[in-house]
């Protein structure tokens, strides 16, 4: 779906997924389930408490039940550890996320790897990394699975293109490249050593960023007829007032693309209606349920109680 020529609605495919969500969710109950998720915040990053809060709201909106847990800064490794073991053993919580940055003193791969595999809607855990690589069946980090909808709106068949992903993270660069790799790109990672990134990114007939640098990629990094897909977020302040910039030279950019992301509103809205998304496949998975052809949700067969 393309507004003003060019440019990615996020916000609107987006709000398909969560009303999809939201009947799925009001599904479910004719199980007498409600999903539930978990979410755990360390410290007061002022950021943090808006995911957090956005998150919640939706779904609370989507019919999914949530927890907040919020911990003090000084929290220990062990401490979020044990949390996160009630966690994976209360019935009620099918999805558990830990907001990520968590305070430096945190061993944060420790934590992530203690959530069990199937509550994992962040699909951070080394687990789900693994599906992923493997092109197993997993949960799938909601960032990247957000960005991949979004291209694939504007091209459902990828198979052959060079992709270029800016940015090596765990969270979006990565697993960005798995899924491009998955669906048959040939996929370059560039990051900050990278030599002569401007002339890598601009052979991508796709082209993600996710590096944190505002207006990183000028016009000439970008080919033309590219589809750009903006994940970065930057919070600038100017005259007491704040406002959210990419990582591209949008405007610059525009002209030459055949369709591009905003920000606001193209990539961050999917990331929350993916993990919605996530939440309820892990409530459908722990509860042997699955979509059946129709859209409908049904049994699976021989599924064993965990
Ligand atoms: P990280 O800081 O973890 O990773 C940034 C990556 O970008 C690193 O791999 C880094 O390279 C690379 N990088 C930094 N500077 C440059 C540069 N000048 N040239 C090339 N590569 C560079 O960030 P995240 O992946 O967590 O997030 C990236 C951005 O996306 C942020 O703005 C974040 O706010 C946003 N974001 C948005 C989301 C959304 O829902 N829209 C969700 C998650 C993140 P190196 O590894 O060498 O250091």
């Amino acid at each position: 779906m393309i507004s003003e020529n060019k440019i990615i609605d996020g916000k609107s495919i987006a709000k398909s997924i969560r009303e999809e969500i939201f009947h799925q969710a009001n599904m479910l109950k004719t199980f007498n389930i409600i999903p539930g998720l978990a979410v755990i915040q360390v410290g007061h990053n002022p950021s943090s408490t808006i995911y957090v809060r956005n998150k919640v709201k939706a779904a609370t909106e989507a019919n999914i039940h949530s927890f907040i847990f919020q911990f003090e800064e000084s929290t220990s490794t062990e401490q979020l550890k044990m949390k996160i073991e009630h966690l994976n053993n209360d019935p009620k919580v099918n999805g558990i996320l830990v907001q990520l940055p968590l305070p430096n003193h945190i061993e944060s791969m420790e934590v992530i790897n203690t959530i069990a595999p199937e509550k994992d809607i962040d699909g951070l855990t080394i687990e789900n990394v693994g599906k992923l690589v493997t092109r197993q069946k997993g949960l799938i980090p909601c960032t990247p699975q957000g960005c991949l909808i979004l291209i694939k709106s504007i091209e459902p068949v990828i198979k052959g293109l060079q992709a270029v992903v800016v940015g090596r993270s765990n969270i979006v660069g990565r697993p960005m490249s798995n899924l491009l790799v998955n669906e048959d790109c040939t996929v370059t990672i560039v990051h900050s050593r990278t030599y002569n990134i401007e002339k890598i990114c601009e052979k991508a007939d796709i082209l993600v960023i996710a590096a944190g640098k505002p207006k990183l990629v000028k016009k000439e990094w970008v080919k033309d007829g590219a589809i750009v897909i903006d994940v970065g977020i930057n919070r600038i302040t100017k005259f007491a007032t704040t406002k959210l910039l990419g990582d591209v030279d949008f405007d610059n950019i525009l002209p030459k693309v055949r369709a591009i992301t905003p920000v606001p509103g193209g990539v961050g809205p999917m990331t929350i209606a993916c993990l919605l998304k996530n939440t309820i496949e892990a409530t459908m998975g722990q509860k042997g349920l699955m979509l059946g052809k129709n859209g409908d949700i049904v049994k699976k067969d021989n599924f064993k109680s965990l």
